[in-house]
């Protein structure tokens, strides 16, 4: 292949960021697929957003990702969002179809897709501890996954009737808030319970949500959105019990996935991903 009489402009740059596991594991499925994609990690403030978001459509990029603080403020300079990203009101996934760009979000699309693996939540009634970022993605596509009921038990008030009444006023599904009281009880007719509070992160393994564990039956499915370490106290005790169990890892495969399917339209397999991510988090 000659390429030398192509316009181009052949980039350098210090990339410290480089041995990000997100990196690694989108590479391993490019390379295991042989795939001619690079998947590239920049460092950009926020007021450089904009010129990085026309810089990517300048260089040809078929989409990217982002992460905090631009989930939100990417919004204004792409032509339109995805039916999720538009509820849940931030994106974490850019993708270029025709001559748009659209901001799509996958946080929650790729804890539906493992949770799916495990349990249908169509009709099945939710419990969801949390109601920050992740947590309106997961409420949000668990509800438009079919949910019939999603509760969402959250520390602040505030945060948690915002994320029921999102969910209430624009799905099928049922929605409210529930204070998160002291040895919190789940109820008993709950089908599926989520962690999608920060709550075991590393590095505060330790920490345990403040729930009545013996409030946990063995036909609840149990998930965690968290992804290091990937066994938490929270679901250590569901499988304890006896209940099937979906952890972060799962998602944040899924996840991408998900955005490389958006960006290359080939389906990449998860265990090449899942295998790189746990090798590089040194968990394997
Ligand atoms: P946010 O900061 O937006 O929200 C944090 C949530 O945790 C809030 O609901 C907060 O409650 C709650 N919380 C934190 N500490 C406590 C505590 N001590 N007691 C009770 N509630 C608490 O974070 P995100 O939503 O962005 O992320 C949440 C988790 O999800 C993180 O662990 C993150 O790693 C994970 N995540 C995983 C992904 C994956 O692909 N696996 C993708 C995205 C996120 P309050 O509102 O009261 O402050």
């Amino acid at each position: 292949m000659t390429t030398d009489f192509l316009p181009q402009i052949t980039g350098s740059f210090a990339n410290p960021a480089s041995e990000n596991p997100t990196v690694a594991m989108i590479e391993a499925a490019y390379k295991h697929h042989n795939l001619h994609f690079r998947y590239l990690n920049c460092e950009v403030t926020s007021e450089n957003l904009k010129s990085a978001v026309e810089g990517a459509k300048a260089m040809g990029w078929t989409g990217f990702n982002c992460s905090i603080p631009h989930k939100v403020d990417v919004i204004e300079y792409l032509d339109g969002l995805g039916e999720s990203a538009k509820l849940i009101g931030a994106v974490n996934t850019i993708v270029k179809r025709g001559d748009q760009w659209i901001g799509e979000n996958t946080d929650g699309k790729g804890f539906v897709k493992a949770m799916k693996e495990v349990v249908d939540p169509k009709g099945k009634k939710i419990t969801l501890f949390g109601a920050g970022g992740a947590a309106r993605a997961v409420a949000v596509e668990m509800a438009l996954a079919g949910a019939k009921e999603i509760l969402i038990v959250n520390r602040s008030k505030e945060r948690g009737n915002v994320v029921a009444k999102l969910v209430s006023q624009n799905t099928g599904a049922q929605s409210s808030y529930v204070p998160w009281t002291q040895n919190y009880s789940i109820q008993p007719d709950s089908d599926i319970v989520i962690n999608a509070t920060s709550i075991g992160l590393f590095p505060n393994v330790d920490d345990k949500l403040d729930i009545n564990f013996d409030s946990i039956f063995p036909q609840m499915v149990v998930a965690d959105g968290i992804h290091n370490p990937p066994l938490t106290h929270f679901l250590k005790t569901a499988i304890s019990k006896g209940c099937k169990t979906v952890n972060g890892l799962q998602m944040l495969v899924n996840q991408g996935v998900i955005g490389v399917k958006y960006w290359t339209n080939v389906d990449v397999d998860p265990t090449v991903m899942h295998q790189k991510l746990t090798h590089v988090l040194g968990i394997d």
